[in-house]
């Protein structure tokens, strides 16, 4: 369903409908960790919403699922307060809305532009607080202002370094996932203990880290990529120096990372991952494009929901995903 109501009153109730569907499979995803639709299904209904607040701004209400980022904190338990927001990323489905992002670069930036290449590693989001250089707290996204105090989980997964090379205060954002072996596995288990199994890694994922026994997180296998320094250290001008600076002091970051000039490398990068991904041992979902000097991404800035220096390209198999697809590739 695209058409776009032409009436505003049919629109209203439309962006309505989907609102609440939207919320509906929010609470199910990000509560839960339990979707009941593929997320190509859950894109869909977004993208509908989005386009119908693109034509009728006066749609648009502050709490729109399409204004905010992720889901509500579980209430067991504790709230961390992020200071510097945890936001989502702008999602591109096609070239053209690359070229299209580029464009928007270049206008604030001009030409002397450099893009750095991540995978996008599909997990979720987590904050790991070091003091002096020791690991004191480790949290979810949750809602972008407050995340769950997951510390104690964190604390269990394998490649998070408790303490730092250095005695440097920092905050650090990366992605915990579960590798696909680990993931089939544990659906393995469940199955024979007779429990529902988890979708896909990421919602495994999402729900070992927020089990209130550090054991059971423990026992699954997680890992962890750092792709963030939040405010890195005098003297380095770029996220890719930002994240060299995190391996050099222990913390986990992805080896596949690249730089280029021109959005055409980017696409030709892109393109190449889009079969090669599949044998690696975790699971992505797309790759992620930011600018790379730190001074250039603070003039693009952000919006309420996402980095305007940043996107997240989305590859074709993840848009037409399907609940079967993840059936095949974990035999
Ligand atoms: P997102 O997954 O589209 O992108 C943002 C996230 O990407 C970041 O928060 C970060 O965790 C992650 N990421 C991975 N690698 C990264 C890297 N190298 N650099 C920066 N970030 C990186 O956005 P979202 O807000 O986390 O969630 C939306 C996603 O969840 C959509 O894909 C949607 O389909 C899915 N979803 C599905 C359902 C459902 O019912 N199926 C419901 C809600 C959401």
């Amino acid at each position: 369903r695209d058409a776009i109501p032409a009436d505003e009153a049919e629109a209203a109730a439309r962006a309505e409908l989907l609102r609440r569907a939207i919320r509906y499979h929010d609470e199910r995803y990000y509560m839960e960790d339990n979707p009941e639709v593929s997320d190509a299904e859950y894109d869909a209904l977004v993208r509908e919403l989005m386009a119908i607040e693109a034509r009728f701004p006066a749609l648009v209400t502050p709490d729109s699922p399409t204004q905010r980022v992720g889901g509500q904190p579980a209430a067991a338990f504790a709230k961390v307060r992020h200071d510097t927001p945890m936001l989502s990323l702008a999602n591109a489905y096609s070239p053209e809305e690359m070229y299209e992002f580029d464009r928007r670069v270049r206008q604030v930036l001009g030409d002397d532009v450099e893009y750095v290449c991540e995978l996008k590693i599909d997990g979720l989001a987590v904050s790991l607080r070091y003091e002096g250089g020791v690991l004191v707290r480790g949290a979810t996204r949750g809602d972008g202002e407050t995340g769950e105090d997951i510390t104690a989980n964190l604390r269990t997964v394998r490649n998070v370094p408790l303490r730092l090379r250095d005695p440097v205060t920092v905050e650090v954002r990366g992605e915990a996932y579960m590798p696909k072996h680990a993931f089939v596995r544990l659906n393995q288990q469940r199955e024979q203990a007779g429990e529902p199994l988890f979708a896909n890694p990421r919602n495994a994922a999402a729900g070992s880290l927020r089990q209130l026994d550090p054991e059971v997180a423990r026992s699954r296998g997680l890992a962890v990529f750092i792709y963030m320094v939040v405010d890195p250290p005098a003297g380095i001008a770029t996220h890719a120096e930002a994240l060299d600076w995190a391996a050099a002091q222990g913390l986990p970051t992805n080896p596949e990372r690249r730089t280029f000039r021109r959005m055409e490398d980017v696409m030709a990068h892109i393109q190449a991952w889009a079969e090669r991904r599949h044998d690696l041992p975790y699971a992505t979902d797309g790759m992620v494009v930011k600018v790379n000097r730190l001074d250039d991404q603070a003039r693009l800035g952000a919006t309420a929901k996402s980095p305007r220096w940043a996107v997240a390209y989305k590859y074709a198999a993840e848009q037409a995903e399907t609940v079967l697809r993840e059936v095949v590739w974990s035999v």
